[in-house]
């Protein structure tokens, strides 16, 4: 039954592949001239703006005010006591679900440097805690995993103070495009 609706739901999903973005085949991919540009900011918006422009021709430089790459999700290191201690934002997650980010990282080389963890366990005061090891990967049934996990109960779908929660979980390319 189970396989049956992932393969349902894949199908309905048009197999997780909707283009959004059609660009014209007949406009060329790279510059004909070199050109310049100058990229402000070494988050993962500068970092792919850079790789991007560099691959269709342009003559990139990066500014970075940091003295480490990556913005949000970047680390730095810090002296205390004596000992050099690494940071982070808290960003130290890199899902399946962000393909995009994961693709470029793959494509920049820096995807070797994700470990991978067995569960992401979420911890709350001394006892609680919370991993999503196992959940299913197929829309829908992942909701109805999370809630036989106590992520969330029947309730949660009729109580009207979920709303904002429930709108999470809504997705519509069409909207997308129009922004
Ligand atoms: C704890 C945490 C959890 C998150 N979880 C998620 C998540 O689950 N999913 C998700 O999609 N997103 C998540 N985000 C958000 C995501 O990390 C950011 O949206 C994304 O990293 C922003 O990238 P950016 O390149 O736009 O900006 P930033 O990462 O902010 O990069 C901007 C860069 O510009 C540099 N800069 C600023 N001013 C100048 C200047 N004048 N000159 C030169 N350089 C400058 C900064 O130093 C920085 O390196 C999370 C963020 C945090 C902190």
């Amino acid at each position: 039954m189970r396989a049956y609706l992932r393969r349902k739901i894949k199908a309905k999903l048009q197999n997780y592949r909707v283009a959004l973005n059609k660009p014209d085949e007949n406009l060329p991919t790279r510059l004909s001239k070199i050109k310049s540009v100058a990229i402000l900011g070494g988050g993962i918006a500068g970092i792919s703006a850079t790789a991007n422009l560099s691959e269709r021709g342009f003559n990139t430089v990066l500014f970075e005010k940091s003295d480490y790459l990556g913005g949000k999700v970047g680390s730095w290191t810090f002296e205390s006591n004596g000992e050099t201690l690494r940071a982070e934002h808290g960003f130290h997650a890199f899902f399946r679900q962000y393909y995009n980010l994961r693709e470029f990282m793959k494509k920049i080389d820096s995807f070797k440097h994700l470990i991978p963890i067995d569960d992401y366990v979420i911890m709350f005061g001394e006892q609680e805690t919370q991993g999503f090891k196992g959940l299913d990967n197929t829309p829908g049934l992942n909701v109805l995993g999370m809630r036989k996990q106590g992520i969330f109960n029947w309730f949660t779908f009729v109580n009207p103070f979920s709303i904002p929660f429930l709108n999470l979980l809504s997705f519509n390319p069409k909207t997308l495009l129009k922004n």
